[in-house]
């Protein structure tokens, strides 16, 4: 299986853990711990910016285009499951 990695697509930046996101119900919270879910108001999150502040850039994106390796994950799986047909067959 393959490794997902979590940084940004626009500048490679990784998330180091830190709480950098805020809500607008205004609650701050580490975005990845909770695939962009607000921990108080549940509201999920469509798009996650990047934190320049932390030596990211400016920019926000898709939220599950942060996790690399995910599409790689599909494709993995996706052959997992023709194999097991092919077997039926
Ligand atoms: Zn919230
Ligand atoms: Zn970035």
């Amino acid at each position: 299986m393959s490794e997902i990695k979590i940084c940004c697509p626009k500048c490679k930046w990784e998330p180091d853990g830190g709480e950098y996101w805020q809500c607008d119900c205004g609650h701050i919270w580490d975005t990845f711990k909770t695939i962009a879910r607000c921990p108080k108001c549940h509201k999920q999150h469509e798009y996650t910016s990047c934190v320049p502040a932390a030596g990211g850039c400016p920019s926000s994106s898709p939220h599950l285009d942060w996790y690399e390796g995910l599409d790689q994950i599909i494709e993995d799986l996706k052959e997992e499951v023709l194999e097991s047909q092919e077997v039926f067959i």
